[in-house]
This record gives C-alpha cells, sequence and structure tokens, in this order.
C-alpha cells in the first residue's frame, strides 16, 4: 500500500532501518516503512544493528522486551548507538525501554532524560484513540494526528534537554525528542499515517 506522505521523503531506497524483533508490533512498523519504500529488517542479533540508519523499539511488553534484548547482548549495542548519534525511535513498551526512570526496576536501554508512568490510563481507559495536534510532523499535511493508545506509558517529567511534541488536552505528555532520541506513547504503525515514520526517517537522514 501506498501511504499519502512518501512524496515528501528523499530517496528512501538507500535507508535501512532496523526494528527489534524480539515481542510484541514490530511487524506494522517494517510493514508502514516497506509501504515507504525503506529497506526494513528485523533485528534480533547485535551485528544487525552495525549497518542500520536508525532503529525502532516497537510496543510490546517492555519487561519482556528488556529482558530477551539483555539475554541477547543487545541492550550496551543499543546503548552504543544512542552515544553515536543514531536515530531510535520507541514506540509505547519502546518508550519505556529508552527512558532513564521508569519508577521500578526492570531491563532497560535507559538513555533518554524522561521519567515514565507505565499504564498510566488505568482500567477503565486501558486503550483508546484521540487526534492530537503535533506541529512538528505536519510536513504540509494539516490534518490532526490520530493517535491509538493500547496500555500506554506517559512521561511525567523531561530533562530540560528533551522537546515535547504532543500532549493530551490534560496536559499528559506523550510524544518527546532529544537530539537523536524519539519517543511515542501511542501507535502511528497501526495507523496508515506515515508521517510520524517520515519524521523519525528525516531524522535518520539529516544523521548522515
Ligand atoms: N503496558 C506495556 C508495558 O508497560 C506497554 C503497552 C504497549 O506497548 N502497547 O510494557
Amino acid at each position: 500500500m501506498r501511504h499519502p506522505t512518501c512524496d515528501l521523503l528523499p530517496n528512501t531506497r538507500t535507508m535501512k532501518i532496523g526494528v527489534l524483533a524480539l515481542q510484541g508490533a514490530f511487524r506494522e512498523h517494517i510493514e508502514m516503512l516497506r509501504g515507504m519504500n525503506v529497506n526494513a529488517i528485523e533485528v534480533r542479533l547485535p551485528e544487525q544493528l552495525r549497518d542500520i540508519d536508525g532503529l525502532i523499539i516497537p510496543g510490546g511488553e517492555s519487561t519482556t522486551i528488556g529482558k530477551i534484548a539483555t539475554q541477547y547482548g543487545l541492550i550496551e549495542p543499543i546503548r552504543e548507538m544512542a552515544a553515536q548519534g543514531k536515530p531510535i525511535w520507541g514506540t509505547c513498551a519502546g518508550m519505556i525501554v529508552l527512558a532513564k526512570d521508569v519508577g521500578m526496576k526492570q531491563p532497560l536501554v535507559g538513555v533518554m532524560d524522561v521519567k515514565v508512568k507505565r499504564n498510566a490510563f488505568g482500567r477503565q481507559v486501558d486503550s483508546f484513540e484521540t487526534d492530537l495536534e503535533i506541529p512538528e510532523i505536519k510536513n504540509g499535511d494539516a490534518t490532526p494526528f490520530h493517535a491509538i493508545f493500547i496500555r500506554a506509558p506517559l512521561l511525567e517529567s523531561v530533562g530540560k534537554n528533551v522537546q515535547v511534541l504532543a500532549k493530551l488536552d490534560n496536559g499528559a505528555i506523550v510524544a518527546a525528542r532529544q537530539d537523536n532520541l524519539l519517543v511515542t506513547s501511542f501507535h502511528p504503525e497501526l495507523t496508515h499515517d506515515a508521517r510520524f515514520h517520515n519524521y523519525f526517517l528525516r531524522m535518520a537522514k539529516d544523521d548522515d
């Protein structure tokens, strides 16, 4: 399927993006990226991190992703990627895995100056969808971004070097960027709107 924002991208065929494929919604990211002509690969081994232009850590269950990543020796190489300035995007559980502080003990990459609250929306609103105004990702398309939240975390606080990209009406921070690190509480890969993926690919391009 062709996504409406494809045309706004520079030559995506030359880009190789890895999606951490240990658990969770990695296939949806891969499909979205392939629909944008990106060479998208499933990452399970440290050596697969070597020649990619960016990495996505998908939604799923953050404790499970962290434990498997530890067993496969992926935590330290992902930290190195982050330190080298390679773009890394965490969606939902991926946001938790990238955070420095999640208020509990679990295996984390732990590179972004944010404090996360897991399962922040309680039982009644366990999962919900809402439209968000996100100026940074608009790229000529003024429609709001339809965001899908599934047992989602939110950002309780962010460091001063972190740019807030999106908030809910109640002020909760649900998307943010710190240099080469991007996090979203919600799941752009479950929509047909490629603007967030497009934004991430532009981060990866700028890094050339
Ligand atoms: N609730 C999950 C966690 O804490 C995240 C949910 C998701 O990724 N959709 O890990």
